[in-house]
């Protein structure tokens, strides 16, 4: 069953068209990564699949409700975290937690015994916690709910080290117990240890969609070394770095399978192949993103 369907939305603002045919679908209990560079749709994403945006046409599901029209009763299956947290300065986090408590009927034992366990200053106004425990203090409100499904943009920015890795956790805890986690992030090491599949957004559309290994798997590098200098023109399938006339470096799917043999004829002295990390299948996906919109071949 699929907690989240996005099928071909697209979100026009005067000028800009933040998502541009997008389509997702998350299914129920998985974990799941949105990344993309700044200004790819990850939030305008999020922000239609909890209904706080209208799109401009296509059709969205999430938990089997149409998040704009039934935002009210969405909203009260739906734990939030959002990318820029913004808390009442004046507030201690344990008034800000009480009132969050009764409004959302948190367990406000369980709000304590969570800023305990992640070490929040619950009696200070909060305009004097640093950034990363104001991050915590909205964490603390995410976790101690039982939401179905928890929706969290950025979740680590100003997290230090080890908050990270208690949110990492908790993440996969709640989605062993059946919820479904959305998430972005620019934060790849994490989407990809933490993921079970991931979308790679990239002007407002996905480009890429599968578990991280499968991406990384597709796209591979591999450095050639030749006797005879390689016509670029017989791997148009790949892209071809030229390092200099006799060594290359082709970079693409199903390398060994098809690019190999197609080498053979320039007498390969030399192969080292290389995998490719999350880092330069962004890069790889924004590229060939903006080539195609000018029109250039890739
Ligand atoms: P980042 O990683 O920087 O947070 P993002 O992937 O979350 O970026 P979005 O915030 O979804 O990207 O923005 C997508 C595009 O939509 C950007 O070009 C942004 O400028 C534009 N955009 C977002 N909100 C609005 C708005 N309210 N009015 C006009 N344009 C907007």
């Amino acid at each position: 069953m699929n907690a989240i369907e996005l099928r071909d939305i697209v979100k026009q603002y005067k000028t800009t068209r933040a998502l541009n045919g997008l389509t997702l679908e998350v299914q129920a209990g998985e974990l799941f990564g949105l990344v993309g560079v700044n200004g790819a749709g990850k939030t305008t994403t999020l922000s239609t699949v909890m209904g706080f945006i209208r799109a401009s046409s296509g059709t969205a599901r999430v938990l089997g409700l149409d998040p704009w029209r039934d935002a009210p009763t969405l909203h009260a299956k739906i734990a939030w975290l959002p990318g820029d947290v913004r808390l009442p300065d004046a507030q201690t986090a344990l008034e800000w937690l009480s009132y969050q408590a009764s409004v959302l009927k948190l367990e406000l034992g369980k709000v304590r015994s969570l800023a305990a366990e992640w070490d929040v200053p619950l009696d200070r106004p909060m305009r004097t916690l640093s950034k990363g425990n104001r991050q915590k203090v909205a964490l603390l409100r995410l976790l101690a709910s039982d939401a179905e499904l928890l929706i969290l943009d950025e979740p680590t920015s100003g997290l230090d080290p080890v908050a990270q890795e208690r949110l990492m956790i908790a993440l996969r805890e709640r989605a062993k117990a059946g919820a479904t986690v959305l998430f972005s992030s620019h934060n790849l090491i994490e989407v990809q240890t933490l993921c079970d599949r991931i979308a790679v957004i990239d002007a407002g559309r996905v480009v890429r969609e599968g578990s991280v290994s499968a991406l990384i798997g597709q796209v591979q590098t591999m450095s050639v070394w030749s006797r005879l200098e390689i016509d670029p023109s017989v791997f148009q399938d790949w892209k071809l770095e030229r390092v200099t006339a006799t060594h290359c470096i082709l970079e693409g799917a199903k390398l060994l399978e098809d690019a190999v043999p197609k080498l053979l004829p320039f007498g390969i002295e030399r192969l080292e192949f290389g995998g490719m990390g999350l880092e330069r299948l962004l890069e790889g996906a924004h590229r060939a993103g903006l080539e195609h919109k000018n029109g250039v071949k890739t």
